[in-house]
């Protein structure tokens, strides 16, 4: 429940390589300014001090909670508040790790900092079970005797939901003394994926060598000379299979993991209860896989156009990520700034202004430089400052796009600090996504709008559609795939890695359009199952998927000037965490279980693949 220090990343940047920099000192204008947290290191040490004398009181708090509406609200203002205050200090300590990662100070700051978060979840640990043994009816009772329980209501209704999932105090105890053991799984596999499989080394036909680790796979998977990306991705995939059976045993072992908890929790099966965290229907993952399914002609429709534009008479696996057009154009920060203030007009003044404040304030961190962390993310912890954006900004259309996802993100976290307390501030990523990728959209198609040249044109066109493939059909397919081995697992079969290698090979020949001859699969590449991480946080990436549709669905009303629908829109951001992520978008006319965003994101790539297609008759 005390989440702190949550950082949103995006998924594109997941599993990008970054490049290396040299550069010399960052520009001032390009740099955070961290002294808006604390104006020293002094000052945070202190906090870090007064926090850590303030936790042991919230124990003295248990049994409190049932007395009266005063009790109740003076525990609940303790625990939120020093929440908010070591949100505040994990963000200037995981801010000032990310600037220098090697950094020792800054590790050892972190980590007090994630120390003393645990230390402030021991002591509350009493809380959920004590509400739930209060009940609901003198709960809602104290809520409509004191105002000042209201910031709370939400949190306190979401903990009796849990009541029929909570198990007695005996049982909850085994299962919590479980935990270690639970995550073994994904620990197993961090090791051998990252530390201990010995990585093969190919030569390409240029002569360089390259180490063929997941890095080095994302570097050259998209090669020109198309020898090079077939030996690329048969020595990749091939090395995974190698340890077909242990990645069979870990993917296996934390499934059924998930199986068993959910049984122990009464939930009728994993999927819900994964999803059940923000209470999210069933329905909504059901809708998505089928909505997604029934859109793979528009998807057969892009790879056929793929295949005439790289002039191949077959296509296959290995031929997905080879640019079809290629862009040198480079751009500033500035530039980036500027492209996605021009972008997201449709969105009204008030947000453009709040934007361009925020690009003109110093919170972002926007160069890469040496030991910094890569990839990019957006950290909403300092609710009373304001949030910090990181990127690592190389000048090219990934750069650029990068920037109006992530300040998507800071825009959510701004308008929901300024209409939300505290406590419902916070939205989940379910929402999340949604805010960044609209922004991205926007951008996508002022770009393709205003572009000067074909070469341009189509350029624009197919980052656009790339981005339907990689972000709403790939990640369905597996989500598709971890509802599929969930369920074989839960009907007492094997999860073995022949097993999970069947069950992946099929979605991705059925997606791909093998049958159809559409793109040629392998069957070595059944094998991608144990290459993707986010398995082991099962039923998160379709959140991906989900995001990406309702974006589409908001985004084209926006564009064509539908006030309307851009102030519900708003509203979404607005609401903050609220409410449950499903309901606030359903207030806002957009129901995710139904076919409406789903249908919006195919014809979303119909749209772009008519004028793809337009341009290279
Ligand atoms: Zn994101």
């Amino acid at each position: 429940m005390l989440k702190i220090g949550t950082a949103l990343c995006c998924l594109a940047l997941l599993s990008s390589a970054v490049r290396a920099a040299d550069s010399p000192a960052p520009d001032p204008h390009l740099v955070w300014d961290l002294t808006q947290l604390y104006p020293t290191d002094a000052a945070w040490e202190a906090e870090q001090k007064s926090i850590a004398a303030a936790i042991p009181g919230l124990a003295g708090l248990k049994g409190t909670l049932g007395k009266d509406a005063a009790g109740l609200e003076k525990a609940m203002r303790a625990m939120s508040d020093i929440r908010k205050r070591l949100g505040r200090l994990d963000t200037y300590a995981s801010l000032k790790r990310d600037e220098d990662t090697r950094n020792a100070a800054n590790q050892d700051r972190l980590q007090r900092a994630q120390l003393l978060e645990t230390d402030a979840l021991t002591a509350i640990a009493w809380v959920d079970p004590e509400i739930i043994a209060i009940g609901a009816a003198k709960i809602d009772q104290f809520i409509a005797a004191d105002p000042a329980l209201k910031p709370f209501a939400f949190s306190l209704h979401d903990k009796l939901r849990q009541a029929p999932h909570t198990l007695g105090s005996e049982a909850e105890g085994v299962l919590a003394a479980g935990g270690q053991v639970r995550g073994a799984p994904q620990t197993i596999y961090t090791l051998l994926a990252n530390a201990d499989l010995p990585w093969p080394t190919v030569t390409l036909s240029d002569g360089r060598k390259v180490k063929l680790d997941s890095q080095g796979f994302t570097a050259t998977r998209d090669l020109p000379n198309r020898d090079d990306r077939r030996q690329v991705f048969d020595t990749f995939f091939g090395k995974w299979a190698e340890y077909k059976n242990s990645f069979g045993a870990t993917l296996g072992g934390g499934i059924q993991g998930t199986i068993f908890e959910a049984k122990a929790r009464h939930y009728p099966n994993s999927l819900a209860y994964a999803i059940s965290n923000h209470n999210i229907p069933e329905a909504v993952y059901r809708s998505l896989v089928d909505e997604a399914n029934k859109g793979l002609p528009s998807l057969y429709r892009y790879f056929n156009l793929r295949k005439k534009m790289l002039g191949l008479a077959e296509i296959h696996y290995y031929d997905m990520y080879v640019p079809l057009v290629k862009s040198d154009k480079t751009y500033t920060v500035d530039d980036a700034k500027r492209m996605t203030l021009t972008a997201v007009a449709p969105l009204g003044p008030d947000y453009v202004k709040m934007l361009s404040d925020g690009f003109s304030a110093s919170w972002m961190h926007a160069l890469p430089q040496p030991g910094k962390k890569p990839g990019a993310y957006m950290n909403p912890g300092a609710y009373d400052v304001h949030p910090y954006v990181l990127a690592n900004f190389t000048g090219n259309y990934d750069s650029v796009s990068t920037i109006a996802h992530e300040w998507g993100h800071a825009m959510h976290s701004v308008l929901a600090a300024k209409a939300q307390p505290y406590e419902t501030a916070n939205y989940p990523i379910f929402l999340a996504e949604i805010a960044s990728t609209t922004n991205e959209m926007l951008l996508q198609d002022n770009l393709i709008a205003n572009a000067k040249t074909k070469e341009d044109k189509l350029f624009f066109l197919n980052q656009a559609v790339e981005t339907i493939r990689t972000t709403f059909f790939r990640q369905t397919m597996f989500a598709e795939f971890e509802m599929k081995a969930h369920e074989a697992g839960e009907r007492n079969e094997a999860l073995t890695g022949d097993a999970l290698t069947k069950i992946y090979l099929d979605l991705l020949k059925h997606y791909y359009g093998d049958a159809q001859g559409v793109v040629k699969i392998d069957d070595l590449y059944g094998m991608e199952w144990a290459y993707i991480p986010h398995f082991y946080n099962d039923f998160y990436v379709y959140q991906y998927a989900t995001s990406l549709s309702a974006a589409a669905y908001f985004s084209h009303a926006i564009a064509a000037g539908d006030t309307k629908v851009r102030d519900t829109y708003l509203d979404v951001l607005k609401s903050g965490g609220s409410d449950y992520p499903y309901d606030i978008l359903k207030k806002a006319g957009l129901d995710m279980a139904s076919p409406a965003p789903y249908q919006a994101i195919v014809a979303r790539l119909n749209m772009l693949l008519d004028q793809m297609e337009a341009l290279t008759k």
